[in-house]
């Protein structure tokens, strides 16, 4: 399991999900502009090249992070923290991955991307369950600096959400290698909001909210952050994002909690399932052998 969970994270580090390709072809054709043309064609050759080369598709291999949707009853679940870790490692010197992992406070590079707190791990468990779901995801810096959670008074609104986000993309869009896509999430309470929307990002890219209204305020979002005309690149264009997507808990009658987290166009989120014999299905990427 360590050695395919290792395998996958090299593997996603070159080659983007089938859904996030699939929308930036989807981008590239609609866009028209001959600055927007020239991008789009700069990152698919950037995308060949790292298949032929077998080298990571960025510089910045980012931060490793695992979301995990676990059964109590899967065989390895005292050991899948440690077993994770060990495949950051092992993905590290094999892919290799650009040692992003510094220290706070101590500011040193620990050269391995493991740390204090890395690769971080969040859990939802379930009862009665003996299957594990990972969601691998390789967090870039650039992608990361929009990402903002804080309260509204809740007589702000969803407009207030509205505004939020867009303020937010109006500032930081550019820094963070658009076509983007971004996660919203609201809550109670600036934690959880911001816990949501790193969540909304592993997604299927383009899916909506089960709830209609959110679905509608995905739209409306996307409509919206477009129309910025910021583009690929920051250079301008009619496509800002690849997609908006929302997720959201009940709420404090007397607090609204967003956050904010989006993620580039080099959007290296990975899905894997493992059942209780170890088989290994790749759901995000066809083209991984588990
Ligand atoms: S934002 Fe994404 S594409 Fe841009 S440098 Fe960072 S990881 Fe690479």
């Amino acid at each position: 399991m360590t050695d395919t969970i290792a395998r996958f994270i090299g593997f996603s580090a070159r080659q983007l999900p089938d859904d996030v390709t699939a929308k930036l072809r989807e981008l590239r054709e609609k866009e028209t502009g001959a600055l927007p043309k020239v991008l789009y064609e700069a990152m698919f050759r950037n995308m060949e090249l790292a298949a032929e080369l077998s080298r990571p598709s960025c510089q910045d291999t980012g931060l490793v992070q695992f979301w995990l949707r676990c059964g109590t009853g899967f065989p390895l679940i005292n050991e899948l923290e440690g077993l994770l870790r060990e495949a950051v490692l092992q993905a590290t010197a094999e892919t290799p991955l650009r040692p992003n992992v510094v220290e706070a406070f101590d500011e040193y590079n620990t050269g391995t991307n493991v740390g204090r707190g890395v690769p971080c791990v969040h859990w939802d468990i379930v009862p009665g369950w003996d299957g594990c779901e990972i969601y691998t995801y390789l967090a870039g810096g650039g992608c990361a600096l929009p990402g903002y959670a804080t309260v509204l008074m809740p007589g702000e609104g969803y407009a207030g959400v509205s505004r939020f986000v867009l303020e937010r993309l109006t500032e930081y869009a550019p820094n963070a290698c658009p076509p983007l896509l971004v996660g919203v999430g609201v809550a109670s309470s600036a934690e959880t909001a911001a816990l949501l929307s790193k969540k909304a990002l592993l997604r299927p890219v383009g899916s909506h909210s089960e709830n209609e209204r959110a679905a509608r305020m995905e739209r409306l979002l996307e409509e919206s952050i477009n129309a910025l005309g910021i583009g690929p690149q920051g250079v301008g264009g009619s496509y800002t994002v690849m997609g908006v997507h929302i997720e959201h808990a009940a709420r404090h009658p007397a607090s609204l909690g967003v956050g904010l987290s989006v993620s580039c166009w080099s959007h290296r989120r990975g899905h894997l399932f493992f059942d209780r014999e170890l088989n290994c299905t790749a759901a995000s990427h066809a083209g991984f052998q588990p």
